[in-house]
């Protein structure tokens, strides 16, 4: 069997085109994104995120400071970006420099604007099944399943990596779909014993290639999250023959990266309708 191949880039094409409708309904919308320090990849998901931004028509401002920035010179820059009104939602790339804690920069962010979903309230929220803004990451996944029409209710999925950015939100939302959710990680004894049980295998780990045709079951989905640079290019943490293993892959490039930054970009316009009382956001 050779899988289809699940078309990220081609996906988020269209949900560009139609967010760029519904920036003209909003008017104007903000997104501000703060990029602390040298770190090659962020440059490069910055400059990403602010192209993709810009072609929607959203006013992308971008906050460049230096590597040895203390803590709280961006803390005061995040308060300033909460009070500003022209600012719908507010992005801080990670990770950050080694003397800010980044946890603490989270819960600067004001969470009606907390776009990458790294508040702890919307982390909460999503935790509770009543999700507010998510992390864009495990939305993209969400859409790509959702448009190949991959049933999730009742099916096994397992999700490898538990990080706050990818792993444990793509693996709550995988559970409020109803899927039977097993999440996997460094400690994990027998990985394969888990993956091979799994209709829905979602790898987010940065280890290129871990996931191998032998540990995936005859016509299963695989969401390859990773990317990895390596001397042969960009690939993801799933080997390429896995296709013929797999009925659905996403392709390292062009899956998961580019429903990534089309679902920022949709969580920056639902920033503004809560702030513009479009969508209600809860507050105590
Ligand atoms: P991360 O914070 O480094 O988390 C990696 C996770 O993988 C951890 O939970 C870790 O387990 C687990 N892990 C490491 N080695 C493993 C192994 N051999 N077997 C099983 N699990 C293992 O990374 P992340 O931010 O979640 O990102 C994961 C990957 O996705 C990276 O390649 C990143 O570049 C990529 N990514 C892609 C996008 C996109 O748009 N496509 C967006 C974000 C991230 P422990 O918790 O036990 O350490």
């Amino acid at each position: 069997m050779a899988a289809t191949l699940m078309d990220g880039a081609g996906l988020a094409a269209r949900i560009r085109a139609e967010l760029e409708d519904e920036v003209v309904e909003l008017g104007e919308v903000g997104l501000a994104t703060v990029l602390v320090g040298d770190e090659p990849a962020s440059h490069i998901y910055i400059r990403r995120k602010h192209e993709a931004a810009g072609e929607v028509g959203i006013q992308a401002v971008d906050h460049r400071l230096p590597e040895d920035t203390p803590e709280v010179d961006v803390l005061e820059l995040v308060r300033a970006l909460n009070e500003d009104d022209t600012v719908d939602g507010i992005l801080v790339q990670t990770p950050l420099p080694p003397q800010i804690d980044e946890p603490r920069v989270m819960r600067a962010i004001d969470p009606v604007k907390d776009v990458d979903g790294l508040h702890p309230f919307n982390a909460g929220q999503l935790y509770l099944g009543r999700q507010t803004l998510v992390p864009a990451t495990p939305l993209g996944v969400m859409m790509l399943l959702e448009e190949y029409r991959i049933p999730l209710a009742g099916q096994r999925a397992a999700v490898i990596g538990r990080s706050a950015l990818v792993g444990k939100p793509t693996a709550m939302l995988l559970l409020q779909a109803n899927a039977t959710v097993t999440i996997c990680h460094s400690r994990t004894d027998d990985l394969a014993r888990q993956t091979l049980d799994a209709d829905i295998v979602v790898a987010a780990v940065g280890v290129p290639g871990l996931i191998t045709p032998d540990m995936v079951k005859e016509g299963a989905t695989v969401v390859d999250v990773g990317i990895n640079r390596t001397d042969a290019g960009l690939v993801g943490d799933v080997a390429r023959d896995v296709a013929e293993v797999a009925a659905h892959l996403s392709p390292v490039p062009g899956g998961v990266g580019p429903m990534t930054i089309a679902a920022l970009l949709g969580n920056a316009l639902r920033a503004a309708r809560y702030r513009r009382g479009a969508l209600a956001f809860p507050r105590v």
